[in-house]
């Protein structure tokens, strides 16, 4: 892992950075990049401008790791909220949630009763949930609250990481299920021994993952989220499924609010299937390192700010 991205995520969960830095306003500014606003009728006004592009979202109210029921509980209650918003506005708009905003540090059954609520009223209202896949230690305790949902739900999807070796296990755990999978590259910083030492061997290990879940998605029906700003996989991705005969349609191509957003267009326009998770809230700054982890160039862009200010 280079040196910058060791450093960015170790500060992406650094307590006095994530108190400090908010604070300075060529920071705040800088975040508008990648986040409409912290508000929910930010997020969904950015929902419904994509809509006239032809591009279906999906929100995420930023927070991790809560510590006290009472937080998880209205973590809930505001989901449900955005549920019934997203449904009042009509929009083609999922939502996705981190088990740890729901109460998994406290307990898995908490958290359980409460994803569960939020899958039900989304099915309620034809609506879809995913559940963000966080770091490793959690990577178990997700997949099987997952499995126990999707026992009930159909409704529901769970990230995967290809950065992870076992990754390809897991999906074997997966697949008999039908269960609807978003496949990404991962984002935290992993001891090493567990996730591929080369991103050379993460974006590999991608398109395999990738071929994997489509092809059971063939007969399941499974939807299956293709989660990444790397065109070049997508484009690799795209010419496997046609010389195997497979429907573009089998995956929808998922980007994040503020990343790549001409190709996004792009995509769409050529009919390719495009969904764009919109973050808000304001709780953004681990979330936030991790962006700027992931293509180390973005911090010039911050201090640009700072100079600009
Ligand atoms: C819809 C969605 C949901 C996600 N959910 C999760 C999750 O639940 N758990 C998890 O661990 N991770 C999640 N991620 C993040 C993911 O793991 C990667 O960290 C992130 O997508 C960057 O990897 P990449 O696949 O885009 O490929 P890369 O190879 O890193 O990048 C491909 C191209 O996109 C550009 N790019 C990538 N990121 C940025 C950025 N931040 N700013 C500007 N350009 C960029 C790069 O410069 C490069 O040109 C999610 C990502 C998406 C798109």
């Amino acid at each position: 892992m280079g040196l910058m991205r060791s450093l960015l995520l170790w500060s992406s969960r650094n307590e006095t950075l994530r108190r400090t830095l908010p604070n300075f306003r060529f920071v705040r500014s800088a975040v508008t990049r990648f986040m409409p606003g912290e508000e929910i009728d930010d997020a969904l006004q950015a929902a419904q401008n994509l809509r006239e592009q032809g591009i279906p979202t999906i929100v995420t109210h930023l927070g991790e790791n809560l510590t006290h029921e009472h937080e998880a509980h209205a973590v809930a209650d505001h989901y449900l909220d955005v549920l019934d918003r997203i449904k009042r506005r009509g929009l083609d708009c999922h939502v996705s949630v981190k088990l740890t905003q729901l109460g998994f540090d406290l307990s898995d059954e908490l958290c359980r009763s409460l994803t569960e609520r939020i899958v039900r009223r989304a099915g309620e209202l034809g609506n879809m949930v995913w559940i963000d896949m966080e770091n490793s230690p959690y990577v178990d305790r997700t997949l099987e609250l997952f499995k126990q949902l999707r026992k009930k739900y159909d409704n529901v999807g769970v990230c995967v990481q290809s950065y992870l070796i076992r990754t390809d296990a897991d999906l074997n755990g997966l697949l008999p299920l039908a269960a609807s999978v978003r496949l990404v590259k991962g984002a935290y910083a992993e001891p090493p021994g567990i996730v591929f030492p080369m991103k050379r061997k993460t974006d590999e290990s991608f398109f395999l993952l990738s071929m994997k879940l489509l092809q059971a998605a063939r007969t399941s029906g499974a939807k299956i989220g293709i989660g990444t700003h790397d065109i070049a996989l997508v484009e690799r991705i795209q010419s496997a499924v046609a010389s195997e005969g497979m429907s573009g349609d089998l995956f929808e191509v998922q980007m994040l609010y503020g990343i790549k957003r001409e190709e996004q267009v792009r995509l769409a326009r050529v009919g390719v299937r495009v969904r764009v998770l919109i973050s808000y809230g304001s709780f953004w700054f681990p979330w936030y390192i991790r962006r700027l982890a992931e293509r180390p160039a973005n911090v010039w862009f911050v201090l640009k700010n700072l100079v600009s200010k």
